[in-house]
Order: structure tokens, then sequence, then C-alpha cells
């Protein structure tokens, strides 16, 4: 599958609320609440944002910051390593600048706890020295409006998850709206694709606009070789399959996913680390990024021993159900 490359994202990123398809209960929420401080001349609450990567969190940000007339400042989690990197961050913010945080779910604990305050007071309290000439100096900081996103809301702390305004879980999105989303890009794009390209490509792309817009490109660039440059329904078929994506949409992981927790751990329970071993893969990017698909499509489900696989997973990879699976099923 082609990669991420940073231009091809920015270009076909939804610059403002009309253009982003799909969420509507959140995209309602958000502009309500944009139009509200406009109208008190204040500025916008905390938001959090969560869902699995690749639902338009980053997206949303951005537009929520152009409504807002705001300037959008961006960071991670992991990119803020101590206190004095907030610090630096939160003291550049003007009043009613945006402040993304991706990934705020991997914040290190000592540098959320200068965080609080300053969501909540926007004030800072900084510790210079240490030892007994340890002192604590204030700093006032510009009302500003933290967006955060997370792919694990799970795990962030209770402090800090009620410090926002507005929590909003985004969800997978529905193969008629994600086609909305493909003859959108294929427009930007300047690529003509017909109704039914544009719905084997959205039947394909698990419910995620960032993996249509990445199947649309390399559908694109296998009909600009092999089909004079127009997607039908059967280029994209043919293209999809020569990078191994299935009429369900899983790809080689997922069926290795599948085909491990069957053959290997007898279709489960099995924990998450020790599949993650079995795979050769980060336990976090299978729970993150793998999983949620395949539980959504009622592949396999979590249970408190580990994870299980479900019949249509047996039929799937062409193996038998083992007796002990039918049984657990009721
Ligand atoms: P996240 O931050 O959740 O990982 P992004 O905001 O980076 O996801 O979205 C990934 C890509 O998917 C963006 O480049 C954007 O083009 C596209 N996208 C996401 N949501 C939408 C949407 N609702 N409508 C149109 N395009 C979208």
């Amino acid at each position: 599958m082609p990669t991420d490359d940073g231009n091809f994202e920015q270009s076909l990123r939804p610059p403002g609320f009309e253009d982003f398809h799909g969420q509507e209960k959140i995209t309602e929420r958000l502009i309500l609440m944009v139009e509200a401080a406009k109208k008190r001349d204040d500025v916008l609450e905390h938001i959090l944002l969560s869902g699995p990567p690749g639902l338009g969190k980053t997206t949303l940000s951005n537009i929520i910051a152009t409504v807002a007339g705001s300037n959008m400042h961006t960071t991670s989690g992991p990119q803020i390593e101590k206190a004095a990197d907030l610090a630096g961050i939160l003291t550049n913010l003007q009043r009613g600048d945006v402040l993304f945080i991706d990934e705020v779910h991997r914040l290190h604990p000592s540098v959320e706890e200068y965080l609080y305050p300053a969501m909540e007071d926007y004030r800072l309290d900084i510790i210079i020295d240490s030892g007994p000439s340890a002192r604590s100096i204030q700093l006032n900081l510009p009302k500003f409006t933290l967006v955060a996103a997370t792919t694990r809301s799970g795990m962030l702390t209770a402090p800090l998850r009620s410090r926002f305004g507005l929590i909003n879980r985004l969800s997978y999105y529905s193969a008629k709206e994600l086609i909305v989303i493909i003859n959108r890009s294929a427009k930007l794009l300047k690529v003509e694709i017909d109704q039914e390209g544009a719905h084997a490509i959205g039947t394909r792309s698990r419910g995620t606009p960032r993996i249509a817009n990445n199947l649309l490109r390399w559908v694109r660039d296998y009909a600009q070789v092999r089909a004079k440059g127009n997607i039908t329904g059967a280029v994209a078929t043919a293209a999809l399959e020569m990078i191994d994506i299935d009429d369900d949409g899983l790809d080689e992981m997922d069926k290795r996913i599948l085909e491990t927790t069957i053959y290997k751990f007898n279709g489960g329970p099995v924990g998450l680390s020790s599949l993650a071993v079995a795979l050769g893969e980060d336990a976090s990017t299978l729970e993150e990024v793998h999983e949620p698909f395949l539980i959504m499509q009622g592949f396999m489900k979590r249970t408190p021993r580990g994870r299980v696989i479900l019949p249509i997973a047996y039929e799937k990879v062409g193996a038998p159900m083992p007796k002990k699976a039918q049984e657990d099923l009721f």
C-alpha cells in the first residue's frame, strides 16, 4: 500500500466544516461552540477528540482554528519531554490561539501536572532550582484553547479528562460516507472515477478516510498505467487485489492476525502481548490500529482472558472451527 506523504494528505484535507463529511453530531456541536464563543467574544473551551487513527482529528482541529480565526500550534504528547518544553510552547501562545496536542495520552505524568493549572486558570507554576533553594514562580498565560487528540481515551487520567469542556469520540465512517469523501478527493486529484469505482474503494477502506485516500492514490496510479486513467469498479478491484486487499478491506496484516490466532493459539483466548510477539508487531499498534476493525467486523472479540476468534474468521481463513470454539459460543 502507498505510504503517507505529507503533501498528499495536506492537499486532500478539508479546509472547512462544509467539506468535512460525516461525524455530523460532532461537527454540529463544534460549529455551535465556535459560534457561541464568537458571540461572547470569548475564547473556545478546551476540546478532546478521541478515536482510531485517520478519522479526522487533526483535520477537525485545523478547521476549528480556521473557523475561530485563530492560529494553530501543533505538537504531540511524546514531543513534550519535560515541563520546560511545555512552558516554552505555552508562553509562545497568544490570546485565542489553538494548541493542538496529538497523542495526548502519551504525555509524561510530570508534564501533565503542569498542564492542569494552565488549562484551568491559564497559569503556569514553574519550580526553578532544586534542593533548599528551589522556589516556585508563577506565569500568567493568555487564554488559549487546547484541542487534544487521542487514540486511547481510556488511558487518559481522570483529572486531565475532566478539564475538557467538550469530549468527542469519532466513530468509523460508513461506506456511503467514504464514497462521498473519495469522490471529493478524486476531483481534487483530477482523476475520473465512476460510482462502482468509488464503491469498490469505499467498501475496502476500513471505515477510515485516510485509508480511503491512500487506496484511491494507489488505484489512480494503477489506472494511469493499466487503464487509460479512468477508475471503474473492475479497475479498482484489480488494483486492490494487487496489493492484497480483499473484499472486506482486510489486508495482509489482518489476515496474519487471524491465521496466527487460529493456528498458533487454537483460536484464543490469547493475550495481547503473546499475540504481538508471535506476529513480530508492536502490541500497541496491534491494539490501536489493527484490532478495532477486526472487532468491529465481528472477526474477533476481546474477553477478560484474551483475544478470541469468532466464526466468520474461520470461514475467512478457510480453517475448520474447533469444537471448543463452537462450545464457547454458547
Ligand atoms: P487523525 O488526526 O484522526 O489521524 P487526520 O485528520 O489526519 O486523521 O485525517 C487523515 C486524512 O483523512 C486527512 O488528510 C483528510 O484528508 C482525510 N479526512 C479525515 N476525515 C475526513 C472527512 N470527514 N472528510 C474528508 N476527508 C477526511
